[in-house]
């Protein structure tokens, strides 16, 4: 064992009485410098290596037939819209990865327009196509555009959402996708849109022409006004796939009359000229759309048009406890981490998907109602000991008799 004072460091070489602590280790020292600037260069070469790392997304290209299935496991029914949403998506990503072939046909964008009232899982298709290939994601809402030179956003914002959800990386955000809501409250209201000045729908749309189509926009990092001063970043939008949502109310009407006059249904029997009268939306096309206010020029770069259905008590009662992470299966894992076994009656379900008609909140109701009957024994429980919580219609009924949505009125 050496003596005290011949201690040094191995690394600087530096003696014991040079440096204030020295560090023992099986066979030599080190001191506190040393430590500091091994410190720093661990810091800098994992730096270096997250930055040189390929991209977290990588775009994974899948079969239409695939992607179905992959829908299938989390979207209850919507198969028409399944479908076509799988071809375009399997088109637009296609387009993408043969651009640089020698082939002078061009393939067009195939953007994606989406009719259903709400809470039938528009935004729950786009996101999960999204995830299954594993490219950038963002949600935006039309109604929150407003032409240049207007209190409100620029349409140029939607692409900062994407890019913060892919952390500012340019050329994953340039693949992704962006879900429009809410496109039909852009719609010009009216036949005659120039008596008086249209600010938040006409205007849009035509902002949105140019970004669906593609092109470089300069996009503000943070969202909100562009103003001179602020530093931009530039995004091609042309390999970005738009697909925009909208509930439509009344279009079944202008639907109605078109279809009537096209005599949809002439020659087929009663059952099914009924059945298509209640289901008009399968009929929806691009007409329909310019007749609810859309215009051509918009309408002519969503090429893919298709609708959801409303969802029925059947639909309603699936999606419950179907889906991979359905409502219920949420609310059993929230209970297992608290080591608490939750069981359901099967008419608690019954008596869940009766609120959620009555209430007419669609899909989105479920959850509300759920939570009203479950708080106050997610409230309680963790602290009682309780192991188990079986819940029984009565016991659903009084939870949800003492909620606050059942003062509601239903509507
Ligand atoms: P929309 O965009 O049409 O208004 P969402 O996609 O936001 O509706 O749906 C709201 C919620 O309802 C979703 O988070 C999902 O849990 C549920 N939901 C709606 N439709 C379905 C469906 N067909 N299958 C499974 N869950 C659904």
């Amino acid at each position: 064992m050496p003596k005290q004072s011949h201690l040094h460091c191995s690394f600087c070489g530096r003696s014991r009485d040079e440096v204030k602590i020295l560090i023992a280790g099986q066979d030599g020292h080190i001191c506190e410098n040393c430590v500091e600037h091994a410190q720093e260069i661990i810091s800098q070469e994992l730096q270096l290596k997250t930055e040189s790392q390929p991209a977290s997304f990588k775009l994974t290209v899948r079969k239409p037939m695939e992607i179905k299935k992959f829908m299938d496991e989390y979207i209850i029914g919507q198969d028409d819209a399944k479908k076509v949403l799988a071809v375009a998506v399997y088109n637009h990503y296609k387009r993408l990865q043969y651009r640089q072939t020698e082939s002078d046909i061009e393939i067009d964008k195939s953007n994606i327009i989406m009719v259903g009232e709400t809470g039938t899982g528009k935004t729950l298709l786009a996101k999960t196509i999204a995830r299954l290939l594993n490219v950038p994601f963002a949600i935006v809402d039309a109604t929150v555009f407003t032409e240049a030179g207007y209190v409100g956003e620029d349409v140029e914002s939607m692409l900062t959402r994407l890019l913060q959800n892919c952390n500012y990386d340019v050329n994953s955000a340039e693949r992704g996708i962006v879900y429009i809501d809410e496109i039909d409250k852009i719609a010009r209201k009216g036949d005659n849109p120039s008596i008086t000045r249209d600010v938040s729908g006409e205007g849009v749309q035509q902002g949105l022409l140019k970004m669906l189509e593609g092109t470089e926009v300069l996009v503000p990092p943070q969202g909100g006004r562009k103003h001179p001063e602020q530093k931009m970043i530039k995004v091609n939008t042309q390999n970005i796939l738009f697909i925009c949502g909208g509930a439509f109310d009344g279009i079944d009407k202008v639907i109605a009359r078109r279809v009537n006059t096209n005599a949809i249904g002439f020659n087929v029997n009663k059952q099914l000229q009924d059945y298509q009268r209640k289901n008009l939306l399968q009929f929806i096309n691009a007409q329909d759309l310019k007749s609810f206010g859309l215009i051509p020029e918009l309408l002519g770069r969503l090429p893919v048009v298709t609708y959801l259905n409303p969802l029925d008590a059947e639909t309603l009662r699936a999606i419950l406890t179907e889906p991979k992470n359905s409502i219920i299966k949420q609310y059993n894992r929230l209970f297992e981490i608290e080591n608490i076994a939750l069981t359901i009656d099967n008419d608690v379900y019954d008596f869940m998907v009766t609120k959620a008609m009555e209430y007419k909140l669609g899909a989105r109701g479920l959850r509300s109602i759920c939570e009203s009957i479950l708080t106050e024994a997610m409230y309680e429980l963790p602290s009682s000991g309780q192991k188990a919580l079986h819940v029984t219609l009565e016991y659903a009924e009084r939870q949800f008799g003492k909620s606050k949505m059942s003062m509601l009125k239903v509507a």
